[in-house]
């Protein structure tokens, strides 16, 4: 069954993203080279490859952190498939996880989320703060300064943060890096909870874990450019194989 809905559950319409021709030069290296990919409003896909294959590269652009030096990255409503939206209007949409996790050390862990709540002009963002760190698993931790925290603790509150504006996107890039079994259990059931109301997930890996459990498609880069993919209503599981547990 195709992956692509047009509506959540609370009747929210999803994004879908393209990329189209999309080139990324540092210099004269070619980090990205011409890659193609529709990915459907609902879909979750896992982008797999090697050390350098432009995994993180692609993530970037897809979030508009980075301009593709050729191509585009466009968003389209499930509604509207036809007309690509405004950037500005998507960027609020989008929620990433990265490398960094663009929190502030000398803030509590309450604090950040509730800084981040404010930059997005949420409503009712002390309620919002108080759940989002009790589902992943921070509540007693509220108050701490996150220069205090664990790398785990970090991660957790770095997807907490992503989530906190509900995102009708997300990337990931390694998000369950750090994450112990109790934090991979959490982050499963929330990505699958997301994916049920038709949230599109990007998430790059490296290491097998539950959560690739929800995937719908593989995507392989090597060398910038798509090497595999599973295609939107393929079987994704014999790319998803060949990772280790413990990589
Ligand atoms: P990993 O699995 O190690 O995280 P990746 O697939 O995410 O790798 P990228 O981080 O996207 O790979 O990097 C792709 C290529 O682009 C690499 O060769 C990297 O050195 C290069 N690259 C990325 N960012 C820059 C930059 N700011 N300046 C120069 N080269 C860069």
């Amino acid at each position: 069954m195709p992956a692509t809905r047009s509506t959540s559950r609370s009747g929210v319409s999803f994004l879908g993203v393209s990329f189209a021709g999309i080139e990324k030069r540092f210099g004269s290296f070619f980090a990205l080279r011409g890659i193609s990919l529709q990915i459907h409003s609902g879909e979750f896909v896992a982008l797999l490859g090697p050390n350098g294959a432009g995994k993180t590269t692609l993530l970037r652009t897809a979030a508009l952190l980075a301009a593709p030096t050729r191509g585009k990255v466009q968003y389209t409503n499930s509604e509207h498939p036809g007309q690509p939206l405004d950037p500005s209007a998507t960027k609020r949409q989008l929620g990433m996880v990265g490398h960094t996790t663009l929190l502030y050390d000398e803030l509590t862990a309450a604090e950040n989320l509730t800084l981040f709540g404010q930059l997005y002009g949420l409503d009712d963002v002390s309620a919002r703060v108080t759940n989002a760190l009790g589902t992943c698993g921070l509540g007693s931790r509220a108050v701490s300064l996150v220069r205090t925290f664990s790398r785990g603790m970090r991660q957790r509150l770095a997807i907490a943060r992503a989530l906190l504006h509900g995102p009708r996107v997300l990337l990931l890039d390694e998000p369950a890096a750090g994450l112990d079994r109790a934090g991979l259990t959490w982050f499963s059931a929330t990505l699958e909870n997301l994916r049920k109301d038709g949230c599109t997930v990007i998430m790059s890996t490296h290491a097998r874990n539950e959560s690739l459990e929800l995937a719908t498609r593989a995507i392989v880069l090597a060398a910038g450019t798509v090497q595999h993919d599973s295609g939107e209503q393929g079987d994704p599981r014999p790319l998803l194989a060949a990772l280790r547990a413990d990589a």
